[in-house]
């Protein structure tokens, strides 16, 4: 008879494994009776039911950041931003106090200033460079501080010791947004802290074709809340992004230390050019938090630097336009180095006072720098800056 439609059938069997992990957007999974999809939900036998409480992509991926930073059970999720979601709303209820610092990734600011708020929660925004902030900012309610090693842009470095022992002795949870810093930079498990969160949109992934987050929670329990969570709100990260970003991974390493190596070249370079007043790098000597940079990073510097030029919103377009080979894009952490305008983008809605006093002017521009030539780099950028002069 002639077949007129077609109808599932299970995959082909292989005895052989293929090397590269399967790609599985499957939303839902197919178990043999009703015995076994009971002994699944228990625990009692492996296997995946629905792809939003989990999906072998996901799961697959999250053992491999865990190995990185030396965290179990980690979970991802859809963003960087559900990281952190899944992180307030695991951890928070109404009556609790949670402290930030002031120089934040933007959208995290928000989430404290904006939604924390309406959902009964206090909210404290300290100078994590500052322990004595931090120390005056503790009360009988606070719950978790929510810190980033390396700020965005300014590059300063907060005190992640004093923050994790004043943390300790109240009683209050320390999250790490590890994005910046990478577990190659810092691994907040290794010094007490409580919560990892990433942003694996940025370097682990590393080619700006994936948005995904992690969140890796020491406690047990709080972990299993933290999951529950995500599945809940529906946090939930795409097969396709985590396969493209565990093949990302494999090459994290070398990504890293070729970045962070052209970085620590590109700032003494940038800070030689005559149109440069100043460097912010933080293994530099003329860092503003350089004992505390080397103490945290030692020589992992990082990818990241920002670098400030003389003139105004012109002299800023005339160099963007200058340096028509490297991206005017605000992301970091691209294979590829790429030149971003925090007062034109993530800084663009505070007042120009606001972002005088974090010292983000016109002239101030932050470089995610990628694994390119270094010596290519260099001319790139000294062309810009030469159009400025
Ligand atoms: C980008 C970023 C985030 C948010 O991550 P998304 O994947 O864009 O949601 C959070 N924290 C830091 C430090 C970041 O750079």
């Amino acid at each position: 008879m002639k077949q007129t439609f077609v109808r599932r059938t299970a995959a082909p069997r292989s005895d052989s494994r293929p090397l590269v992990t399967p790609l599985q957007p499957s939303v839902v999974y197919t178990s043999d009776s009703p015995d076994m999809l009971d002994a699944q939900y228990d625990g009692d036998v492996p296997g995946f039911v629905y792809s939003r409480e989990g999906h072998p992509n996901a799961t697959g991926l999250a053992r491999l950041i865990d190995g990185l930073e030396g965290a179990e059970g980690g979970i991802v999720v859809g963003s960087g931003m559900a990281a952190v979601t899944a992180t307030m709303m695991g951890v928070l209820q109404q009556g609790d106090h949670v402290i930030g610092g002031n120089q934040l990734y933007g959208r995290s600011l928000r989430m404290l200033q904006e939604e924390l708020p309406r959902m009964g929660v206090e909210v404290s925004l300290v100078d994590a460079t500052d322990a004595a902030d931090v120390a005056r900012a503790i009360r009988p309610n606070t719950k978790l501080m929510l810190v980033e090693v390396v700020s965005n842009p300014t590059i300063r470095v907060a005190d992640m010791s004093a923050i994790l022992q004043i943390c300790r002795d109240n009683n209050v949870l320390v999250a790490v947004d590890n994005t910046f810093t990478t577990p190659r930079g810092y691994r907040p498990f290794d010094h007490g802290a409580d919560i990892i969160i990433h942003s694996v949109t940025k370097l682990l992934s590393g080619h700006s074709d994936a948005m995904l987050g992690y969140v890796a929670v020491r406690d047990a329990e709080l972990r299993d809340r933290i999951e529950t969570v995500t599945m809940t709100l529906g946090l939930t990260a795409s097969p396709f992004d985590c396969w493209l970003a565990e093949r990302g991974l494999y090459s994290f390493d070398l990504r890293y230390q070729r970045a962070s190596e052209n970085a620590r070249l590109l700032a003494d370079h940038l800070a030689g050019h005559p149109a440069v007043k100043r460097v912010l790098y933080p293994t530099r000597p003329d860092h503003p938090d350089h004992n505390r940079a080397v103490d945290i990073l030692q020589d992992r510097g990082g990818n990241m630097l920002s670098f400030e030029i003389a003139g105004d919103r012109a002299q800023a377009n005339a160099f963007v336009r200058a340096c028509n080979n490297l991206p005017f894009a605000p992301t970091l952490g691209d294979i590829g180095t790429t030149i971003s305008h925090p007062a034109s983008s993530s800084h663009r809605a505070l007042t120009p006072e606001a972002r005088a006093q974090m010292g983000v002017s016109e002239g101030f521009f932050r470089l995610s720098i990628g694994v390119e030539d270094i010596q290519t780099l260099k001319t790139e950028l000294t062309t810009g800056l030469d159009t400025t002069a």
